[in-house]
């Protein structure tokens, strides 16, 4: 497609250019698209779940959880009524915690409000907590059949190498040029599809290294596969380095039970079980200060400090650097919770049945406990 500076409304010869990608796209599509489970079904409830899930988290990994989900909380309204924690045990593995607990506040949301219905349009739906201009796109125009566009990292890279758009894709003027391209796309019969085909290209050809450019349906329009630079885009300014947060948690023992602490309802990793522990400076000797921070977090004293290691956690703005510990808590001294909302004596192995996240799992594996999906994982890299 020739290179138009990103414009918005978009132009007559602009519109035009764009709405020529629909019929080979939709082709390609019936020809090619994944089985994939979601894809099955017309329930918008089962789609919202599957879309909820695929953020941040690849097709693979959701297929099995999808399932699980909806054999826990089969509707909305079974959804609405179970216990947070039941939603999280559900969901433990699939990381980012948040989606979960979102998506048990809308379903309160729409049973409340709604009648236990979602609500069919993108604007509707974003007014549910935990649904954003993608989602709410993707659930309108695949569940409700609205021309209702969306706009994700497979679709940036996508549209910016059709486009030929070689400025930073994340600057606000690109973006919004980008949702008004994908307005217009998805313009007629079909959005839902169209819009699947549009994120399954990215996904399976458009790719971001060795995009396959030959078998690509709509290579003849695209910019970048005339000029050859496909794999140089979208250009993304680099993000700046995160900042580095050190910690440490100890896997306190009493009785052959450890200790396990929820984090607050709000913040980083809220609500989430984990050892305890908390913040120490970047100055500090860690070994110095567990004792003073377990005292200050949990009112515990502790004896036989042991290092076991050290694990790293990257955050989207922050690196987390975690000195693990064990120790044994002194018969005396009780907890006394200040930094955590609650707190359970539990067998090893059942910290990990708790919702937890990724920094816990890690620390878990340094002390020879692995949770079903590390196993996995490691079962996967041998040979
Ligand atoms: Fe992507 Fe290549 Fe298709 Fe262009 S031709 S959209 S770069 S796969």
């Amino acid at each position: 497609m020739p290179r138009v500076p990103p414009s918005q409304p978009l132009s007559e010869a602009e519109s035009a250019e764009i709405r020529r990608l629909r019929a080979p796209l939709l082709a390609w599509y019936d020809a090619n698209r994944r089985d994939l489970p979601w894809r099955r079904t017309n329930d918008p409830y089962a789609i919202w779940i599957s879309e909820a899930m695929l953020q941040q988290t690849r097709v693979e990994t959701v297929i099995p959880y999808w399932q699980r989900f909806l054999d826990a909380f089969p509707d909305v309204e079974s959804l609405a009524r179970a216990d947070l924690d039941d939603v999280y045990a559900v969901w433990t593995g699939l990381g980012y915690y948040s989606r979960a607990r979102n998506l048990k506040h809308a379903a309160e949301t729409v049973v409340r409000e709604h009648d236990g219905q979602l609500p069919d349009t993108a604007e509707g739906l974003q007014e549910l907590k935990g649904i954003g201009r993608y989602t709410a796109g993707a659930v309108a125009s695949i569940a409700f059949d609205r021309e209702a566009p969306l706009v994700d990292g497979n679709v940036i890279r996508v549209f910016a190498r059709l486009l030929g758009i070689r400025e930073d894709s994340a600057t606000r003027s690109v973006v919004e040029h980008l949702w008004a391209v994908a307005g217009e796309l998805v313009r007629g019969p079909r959005p839902g599809d169209l819009n699947q085909a549009l994120m399954e290209l990215g996904a399976t050809l458009c790719t971001p290294r060795n995009p396959a450019c030959l078998v690509c349906p709509v290579r003849r329009f695209c910019d970048a596969h005339a000029v050859g630079d496909a794999e140089s885009l979208p250009i993304k300014k680099k993000k700046a380095k995160p900042s580095r947060m050190r910690a440490v948690a100890a896997w306190v023992e009493r009785g052959g039970k450890i200790l396990a602490v929820r984090r607050p309802e709000t913040g980083l990793m809220a609500g989430l079980w984990e050892l305890p522990g908390g913040p120490i400076e970047a100055k500090d000797e860690a070994k110095d200060r567990l004792a003073p921070v377990l005292a200050d977090a949990v009112g515990l004293e502790v004896r036989r400090l042991e290092p076991v290691g050290r694990v790293e956690h990257l955050f989207t703005h922050r690196r987390l650097e975690l000195e693990v510990f064990r120790c044994v808590a002194d018969e005396g001294s009780r907890v006394r919770r200040k930094h955590f909302v609650a707190h359970r004596w539990v067998e090893p192995s059942a910290l990990l049945d708790l919702a937890h996240a990724g920094p816990t799992r890690k620390a878990m594996a340094l002390l020879g406990m692995t949770d079903e999906r590390s196993a996995r994982a490691a079962r996967k890299k041998r040979p």
